[in-house]
């Protein structure tokens, strides 16, 4: 049996693309999982028909929404807050609601979210955020707010780390560059413009991404915290 067996998984943003092949990932590795979802209903329930895992609508821009899933799931050994939403456009044309929607999404979510999973979280718990590598690199215009819900999650986690490694929990961002999802399709139009900044030029997978998950909620890593681990092609090299 794996490492995951009997272990218990919220997954917030699970219905599709990396937060969905997060879920697949643990539930093939045993684990007992739950992930959110807020518009992709019929996404959602076939992603809980095929892996078994529990599929709760929760809107990750609604404070007390996120406090109170996580609370009800736990205790919790993994939490992962993947959910996010990019609002790419030229600063001085950006809806300022959007603007602040994406950090409501990005940033307070992940934040409210860690803390009240610790709360209740066992010695050795794990806590991941799907952060980006334009949390290091913005290296083309419209992306200022995007860019700085990212570079957000850094200062969280290093703080977090501390607020928690007394009880083992390990809080970690993982920074995917390009991969294929609905938000950045491999044969979307940008999709050679960033091809030019990576060194090995595909987009990655939601699989691969899920991988890097899995290894820092697993067994091998009890020891890494507060550090950001970037998947990326070479996308910030
Ligand atoms: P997708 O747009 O393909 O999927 C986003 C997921 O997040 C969906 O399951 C969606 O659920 C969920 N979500 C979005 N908003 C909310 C919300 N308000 N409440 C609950 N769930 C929500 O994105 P990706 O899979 O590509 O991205 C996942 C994460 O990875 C994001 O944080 C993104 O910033 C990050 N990332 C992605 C990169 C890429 O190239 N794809 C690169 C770097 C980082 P639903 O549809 O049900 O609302």
């Amino acid at each position: 049996s794996s490492h995951f067996t009997h272990q218990k998984v919220l997954v917030i943003g699970g219905s599709r693309g990396i937060g969905a092949a997060i879920v697949r990932r643990f539930s093939k590795e045993g684990a007992d999982v739950a992930f959110t979802y807020a518009g992709s209903k019929d996404a959602a329930d076939a992603l809980a028909a095929s892996t078994g895992a529990t599929a709760i609508r929760s809107d990750a821009a609604v404070r007390d929404e996120v406090i109170g899933v996580v609370k009800a799931q736990g205790p919790l050994d993994v939490l992962v807050v993947n959910a996010g939403v990019a609002v790419i456009d030229d600063s001085l044309a950006i809806d300022p609601d959007a603007v602040d929607r994406m950090i409501d999404i990005n940033v307070r979510a992940p934040y409210h979210a860690a803390v009240e999973a610790a709360r209740q979280m066992p010695d050795g718990g794990r806590i991941i955020v799907i952060g980006s590598v334009n949390g290091d690199r913005m290296p083309f215009a419209g992306g200022a707010a995007y860019a700085l819900t990212k570079s957000a999650l850094q200062g969280m986690a290093r703080g977090l780390a501390r607020d928690f490694g007394g009880r083992g929990i390990t809080v970690n961002v993982v920074q995917p560059g390009p991969i294929d999802t609905d938000m950045n399709p491999h044969d979307g139009p940008m999709s050679g413009a960033m091809h030019d900044f990576m060194a090995i030029k595909r987009h990655g997978t939601a699989d691969e991404v899920a991988g890097m998950v899995a290894y820092l909620a697993g067994p091998e890593t009890r020891i890494v915290t507060g550090a950001m681990h970037t998947i990326d092609g070479g996308f910030g090299a």
